[in-house]
């Protein structure tokens, strides 16, 4: 009883943090609530980046769990089959809509900085450590938040069991499941090998190349660590993972990597997830929401799509990529000041409504450059009469490497979850404990704390979360009803990736299957990548190459696409072909 009333205040708070408490509880009876049920006439759906966890959230959806259940169930197993992008050892965020409500949330679990660092994290005898260093280092691990994650959502929103939802996940890590072509190709990515460490680290080297041989696709592989781990959580809670002996290995294998790093565990003990209001900008009669600072995710949606209709209607629609060049103009806008200004609003001020205030979009349309210029932060400060801010900071150069993982689901309720969950970087740290591994989501804090004399907003700092480009978003119409779901990995080009599913679905008219398949695009700093292994690919790259932009071509990109969209026919789904997942449905009962 006093663990709901307490959750109960958590919740109503909404902007704060909510303290992990044990002993999860279960919902409602679940078919009393179908039975309740008669408004939502669409089924449920889901769609994710593996087909044994759309799997395990087509059965939890089935039973009558909530879309928060089916989420937890499938990344459960996601943390199995597929350790290269997400798991328990990482973070993520959650945006969950509730339809009885119509509340909805941001459920913040992201890794969070050690309390003893200080801004030269990732500073070494004066030096700025490069990329790669850092990432193997243990100083680029956070307190993971995923499992803290897992339980204030259930807590608020569950109907299923707790105890049931990890049931797949130990099924499959005790059985073994099969190695699929992407995990196993990452394993004889000769260059993605020789400057990560899973071969450094005799816990990972066990697991992934059992004898010295890489796990090939097909393989069977046991991991019973993790069983027995998502055992303890289901049956006691997250005290299974932040407290005691399994914590304690925690903080010695980030330890134990290059340059130690001062993970404790007090740091464990002390996680918290953070209950935040999502960030939501208006695009025509719709309103776009995801996650707010410290991811930039849903500052920078909603500043491309604000800027891509104002670009529209000043240069109208007419000509050959009129459209695809507004949306290249506006991602390189958002960009910019995306870079320059989001980081944790708990530790510096990020004026994230004043980035995407109608004002201020109005104003920074009118700043589109010359297309072979480097774009430049605006300053919303200035045009909102609030003062100057662009002189706060100094320029952010954080890099990532594309780890990462999304899940879309509608429940039979109609109520959505989206999850962005993240180790960072392909493998995290590559440092394994107890089956799952380590994130170094600490690299997303820019390494150099400052720029030009200036200190840089997304700097290292005690307890800080470094800046995301997570983008869950749900898309909801006039009336607030969801209209889309959807969400990428990619490192910060997530961005591009998940503007461009908002884009072709609510402007271009295109299915979810097919605003997936189209060529990525990303619009970051002076180049414009564009994704020329594509149908559409080569003739984008000539329109823009044609209006003067300096176009790269790529002959791959790292999106994880995973789309649902509400239509008057029902649930259309869309799984992104360059990974491996797939859709779930569950058909409306009467
Ligand atoms: N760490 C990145 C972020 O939070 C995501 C990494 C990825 O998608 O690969 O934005």
């Amino acid at each position: 009883m006093i663990l709901r009333v307490l959750f109960g205040l958590c919740l109503a708070a909404s902007l704060t943090a909510c303290s992990r408490d044990a002993a999860p509880t279960p919902g409602p009876e679940a078919t009393d609530l179908i039975a309740e049920t008669d408004a939502w006439p669409h089924g449920a759906m889901v769609a994710a980046a593996d087909p044994r966890a759309v799997d395990a959230a087509v059965t939890v959806l089935e039973a009558g769990g909530h879309a928060v259940d089916a989420i937890i169930a499938a990344h459960a197993v996601l943390g199995l089959v597929e350790p290269q992008s997400s798991g328990i050892g990482g973070g993520g965020f959650l945006l969950v809509h509730d339809r009885d409500s119509g509340e909805t949330l941001v459920y913040d679990g992201r890794e969070t900085a050690p309390a003893t660092i200080d801004e030269n994290l990732f500073v070494v005898d004066g030096e700025v450590l490069g990329f790669i260093p850092a990432w193997q280092s243990g100083r680029a691990v956070g307190v993971p938040g995923q499992v803290a994650l897992y339980e204030a959502a259930h807590k608020a929103h569950g109907i299923a069991e707790w105890q049931d939802l990890f049931q797949p996940a130990v099924v499959l890590a005790e059985s073994g499941f099969e190695v699929s072509p992407r995990l196993a190709g990452f394993l004889v990515n000769e260059r993605l090998m020789s400057f990560i460490r899973l071969n450094e680290d005799p816990a990972s080297a066990a697991y992934f190349f059992p004898g010295g041989t890489a796990l090939a696709a097909g393989d069977i592989r046991e991991n019973p660590a993790y069983a027995e781990m998502l055992r303890e959580v289901a049956e006691t809670g997250p005290d299974a993972f932040y407290q005691g002996p399994r914590a304690e290995r925690i903080v010695a294998a980030a330890q134990a990597a290059p340059l130690g790093g001062s993970l404790s565990a007090d740091d464990l003990a002390a996680y918290e997830v953070k209950i935040r209001a999502p960030l939501c900008g208006e695009f025509r009669d719709l309103s776009i929401c995801s996650a707010p600072p410290p991811s930039s995710g849903g500052v920078t949606q909603s500043a491309i799509l604000g800027l891509y209709d104002r670009l529209l209607e000043r240069r109208g629609t007419d000509g050959e990529g009129a459209r695809l060049i507004a949306w290249v103009d506006a991602m390189r806008l958002a960009y910019a000041d995306r870079d320059h200004y989001v980081a944790d609003p708990d530790f510096v001020p990020v004026a994230a409504e004043d980035l995407i205030h109608e004002d201020y979009l109005d104003a920074r349309a009118g700043e589109v450059a010359d297309p072979s210029a480097k774009p430049q932060p605006g300053d919303p400060g200035v045009v909102l009469g609030r003062g100057p801010m662009i002189d706060l900071w100094g320029r952010d150069t954080t890099e990532d490497a594309p780890g990462t993982t999304h899940l879309s689901v509608i429940d039979s309720y109609g109520n959505a979850a989206s999850l962005t969950a993240s180790v960072e970087a392909p493998f995290g740290t590559s440092r394994m404990v107890d089956g799952f591994l380590l994130n170094n989501q600490l690299t997303d804090f820019a390494r150099n704390p400052e720029l030009g004399g200036l200190p840089v907003a997304n700097a290292p700092a005690p307890g800080k979360r470094p800046r995301s480009s997570m983008s869950p978003v749900i898309v909801f119409d006039e009336d607030g009803d969801v209209r889309m779901v959807t969400g990428s990995p990619g490192g910060n080009s997530i961005v591009a990736y998940v503007s461009k599913t908002l884009i072709a679905v609510l402007d271009w008219e295109k299915s979810a299957a097919e605003a997936v398949r189209l060529p990525n695009i990303v619009a970051r700093g002076e180049a414009v990548t564009v994704e020329t292994n594509t149908e559409l690919g080569p003739a984008y790259a000539e329109i823009l190459r044609h209006a003067g932009y300096e176009v790269r071509e790529s002959s791959g990109e790292n999106s994880g696409l995973h789309v649902i969209v509400v239509t008057e026919d029902g649930l259309d789904g869309g799984a992104d072909p360059r990974r491996e997942g797939t859709v779930g449905t569950v058909a409306h009962k009467d």
